[in-house]
């Protein structure tokens, strides 16, 4: 367990509901009923989405409840929301064996939707997931877990706000909402980073500055992400703000740095867009060079503010090792690595492979992914910006010879323009590594009716304590 677990809201996380009956009733709870009526309803909880959500039964309809568990009995709030009914936990009665006490109350889980549950129950849980959407293909292997489940995160990102006595506070975004619940960290941070983030908040209530108001467009400080580099210890402070007059930057600076010396560099970026990226384009560094590099399997990164690098480096390494074992390179193959991001799939396997071809439609990660190979020295590796989909779709016209493609597309998976020339390309070995267990049993099934058969499957727990689920595929002609 994380020694953090105890010092988060030690809250039970339902309080029990003396006033709640089964009487139809007004709610007054909070963020979902928003004052509509709902019905207090007891039931059992049949079983799990594919989100980690209790499934219930109630009047002849089948409703998801967040934070319930199988075989548990509880009440809950029933509200119609338009033509459909959404329900919400209310007071547990019977609790399951697979539930932990979560360090935060109900929906203040910070984005750790199964945190409630014991850590062997989630890996039973996403197993459950993956073996369901992919029975047509054969049985996965066991899911590879985390020793560590917690801390993990190398990003970590808190939004400022106003509380109710107007004081600058920090946290996360409630769900589908504007309201800010006030965190002192999260059990899948980087504790040192939550750490540094208090600090940062501190300093901002002393030196006065102002949060941003989304719905005003009023105020200066909008967030803080802090970027660690968890086998360097190298870290990255990003001051984000809605425009660049920050009063009395040099002494905040120089309070941070003497609070926490460990820092390497600190930016202040600019975002004066009205939308939910936390990044804006510019940015100016504050102290130290700007980036921060990480080594991961043996090969060092430059991680820019902006730059994609996959969120927990520990399991990262588990499932490229994983999916690279599956390629079985011999030092000779022509290896496609599709929707490569900063190029590390291809460029930790450009070293058993004779080329590597990276393609990314994002050109600062195309950028980045040129600049770690240079970095380290590898000869045997481009990249290029394209839509992956269109990339080999030329390759297939040129009648291109590819042995091996690596595929990691975003959660919507993969596209026709793509697999049908994957097909056309034949590569002897396909590894499919999917963030999205949905849609790539789908892309399967259109690859298996092509003529590839599935040789093995492989879940990762990439995202311990969240409903994320990450599983690699390898496919033979
Ligand atoms: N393989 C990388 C990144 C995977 S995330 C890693 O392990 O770190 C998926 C990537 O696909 C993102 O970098 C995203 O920018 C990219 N992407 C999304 N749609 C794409 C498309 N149509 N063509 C190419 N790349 C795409």
């Amino acid at each position: 367990m994380s020694k953090r677990k105890n010092n988060g809201s030690k809250k039970r996380p339902h309080k029990p509901n003396q006033q709640v009956k089964k009487q139809n009733r007004p709610n007054t709870s909070g963020n979902q009923g928003g004052g509509k009526k709902s019905t207090i309803v007891e039931v059992t909880c049949q079983g799990l989405t594919n989100e980690g959500k209790g499934i219930i039964q109630w009047d002849g309809k089948q409703l998801e409840v967040e934070q319930l568990l199988p075989g548990e009995t509880a009440e809950v709030a029933i509200y119609k929301k338009g033509r459909f009914f959404n329900a919400e936990l209310k007071r547990l009665i019977q609790t399951s064996g697979d539930r932990v006490q979560p360090p935060f109350k109900d929906h203040e889980s910070g984005g750790c939707q199964i945190q409630h549950m014991k850590y062997e129950a989630q890996a039973r849980f996403k197993q459950k997931v993956v073996d369901d959407l992919m029975k047509p293909f054969g049985k996965p292997n066991p899911i590879i877990t985390m020793d560590h489940p917690y801390d993990y995160r190398n990003k970590n990102v808190m939004t400022f706000g106003l509380n109710k006595k107007r004081q600058i506070i920090s946290g996360l975004y409630a769900p589908n909402s504007h309201r800010i619940i006030p965190m002192k960290g999260s059990i899948i941070h980087d504790p040192k980073a939550d750490e540094i983030i208090q600090t940062v908040t501190e300093l901002a209530k002393s030196f006065k500055l102002q949060p941003y108001n989304e719905d005003t467009g009023q105020g200066f400080l909008r967030h803080v992400m802090v970027k660690v580099g968890k086998k360097s210890g190298e870290i990255m402070v990003v001051i984000v703000a809605a425009n660049p007059m920050f009063k009395g930057k040099k002494n905040f600076v120089k309070a941070l740095r003497k609070e926490h010396p460990e820092i390497s560099t600190i930016l202040l970026n600019i975002n004066n867009r009205n939308d939910s990226m936390v990044l804006g384009d510019q940015e100016k560094v504050l102290f130290g060079k700007g980036t921060i590099t990480d080594t991961l399997c043996g090969l060092e990164f430059e991680i820019s503010a902006k730059s994609f690098y996959q969120i927990n480096p520990v399991q990262t390494e588990k499932l490229y090792n994983e999916a690279i074992e599956m390629a079985e390179l011999t030092g000779k193959e022509k290896v496609v690595d599709a929707y490569c991001g900063i190029g590390t799939i291809g460029l930790v396997a450009s070293k058993a492979a004779g080329k590597v071809i990276g393609v990314e439609l994002n050109k600062d990660a195309v950028r980045d992914a040129i600049r770690n190979s240079k970095r380290n020295n590898i000869q045997n590796a481009r990249f290029y910006q394209a839509d992956a989909g269109e990339y080999m779709s030329q390759l297939a016209a040129q009648g291109e010879h590819i042995d091996v493609v690596f595929l990691d597309p975003p959660r919507s998976g993969s596209d026709e323009a793509f697999l049908s020339s994957l097909v056309k390309l034949k590569p002897s070995r396909v590894v499919y590594i999917s963030c999205n267990p949905e849609t790539q049993a789908r892309d399967l099934k259109y690859l298996v009716k092509k003529g590839y058969e599935v040789k093995r499957m492989q879940p990762v727990d990439m995202f311990p304590q969240t409903s994320h689920i990450e599983s690699i595929a390898l496919l033979t002609r």
